[in-house]
């Protein structure tokens, strides 16, 4: 059954009650508020007895997108599937958080939901573009920015959010860059380098990986100095010979000291308190859709999400308290006490 899971299976139809009446009171301004979370302790029987099994030693999913085109194809989803990942998301109980917000554990969903970030490389015209209408100027609303927007104003409590990690094409209007920049920073969105040229950095020397990093940081603060640049998107997940370079480093007077460095492929992962947390090399999922008579699609986003619904015991799972990390007992082990948020204490059931 394609879209049988905790939320919309009959049998916890009073935990998905609950979810959309705390998503009704949510209050949220514009699109790029994320939904609310109780800062209270959770009531770990009430949400048991509702049908939420709260699992926030879980994996999430950081996803991973390139173009938007009216047809799918390798690396560009069309914009019906575009459309139908949101809805996908949305229905399966999935709600849209920061990426920094992702990494640094600091998760504000609702009971019974699981964090997802969007992640868009490339910095290409389909995922933020300006259109004339009228005479006016207005976003397209077949770019991926436009989209997202639009189901967030029908749906406000899924969030409304994403990494655009960014090349010098600066997303194909040149007009338009401090526009949009200063628009995605002012909506709650974020940005991550990509680098320069693109190249596979593992091939680069040191004063090369160097430059390709610490140009597009210059570049940035020339552009709009607020946006805060934490994240190096690898391309094509190439590695340097000298990893650190990844985070730290300088050339021609501009110094880097990045937080995370994202992988392209291709595996969820476990959150910054869990023992087997990747650290500062971060996995992502391709979205795609999964053919499993040819297997072409395996993990990428489809495959994915079938997977958590098989083995919903393995997805992240809020109890919707900020306060608490709640996960069956057996799971404390797993816990590294050292990395939880301050203030935040482990429950067990
Ligand atoms: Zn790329």
């Amino acid at each position: 059954m394609k879209h049988n899971n905790l939320l919309t299976s009959p049998k916890n139809i009073t935990g998905f009650l609950v979810i959309l009446t705390l998503a009704a009171t949510a209050v949220l301004a514009g699109c790029s508020a994320s939904a609310s979370k109780n800062p209270e302790s959770s009531d770990i029987s009430g949400l048991l007895e509702k049908g939420i099994k709260p699992n926030e030693m879980g994996m999430v999913m950081i996803l991973e997108y390139h173009r938007i085109a009216d047809k799918e194809s390798d690396y560009t989803r069309s914009v019906e599937n575009f459309k139908k990942d949101l809805e996908t998301l949305y229905e399966k109980g999935y709600r849209l958080v920061k990426f920094s917000d992702l990494m640094n554990g600091n998760i504000n969903v609702p009971a019974g939901t699981t964090p997802v970030a969007f992640t868009f490389d490339d910095s290409v015209a389909s995922q933020f573009s300006y259109v004339k209408e009228n005479g006016k100027l207005k976003i397209d609303e077949k770019c991926a920015v436009g989209m997202m927007e639009e189901f967030g104003r029908k749906h406000p409590d899924f969030g409304c959010t994403a990494l655009f990690n960014y090349l010098p094409t600066m997303f194909e209007q040149p007009k338009y860059v401090e526009k949009k920049v200063d628009y995605l920073y002012r909506n709650g969105y974020e940005f991550g380098d990509h680098t320069v040229e693109h190249l596979l950095l593992r091939r680069q020397t040191d004063e090369v990986v160097q430059r390709e990093i610490a140009v597009p940081i210059k570049n940035m603060k020339e552009i709009n100095p607020k946006v805060k640049v934490e994240t190096l998107c690898l391309p094509c997940g190439s590695i340097p010979e000298n990893e650190e370079l990844m985070y730290k480093g300088s050339y021609d007077g501009t110094s880097y000291n990045l937080k995370w460095a994202l992988l392209v492929g291709s595996n969820p992962m476990y959150t910054q308190y869990h023992y087997k947390n990747p650290g500062r090399l971060i996995p992502r999922i391709q979205v795609m859709d999964y053919d499993p008579e040819d297997g072409s699609g395996a993990e990428g986003s489809e495959y994915w999400l079938n997977y958590f619904d098989k083995h919903p015991e393995l997805r992240f799972i809020s109890d919707g308290s900020s306060s608490t990390i709640c996960a069956p007992a057996y799971m404390k082990h797993r816990l590294l006490p050292e990395r939880l948020p301050a203030g935040v204490s482990f429950v067990g059931y």
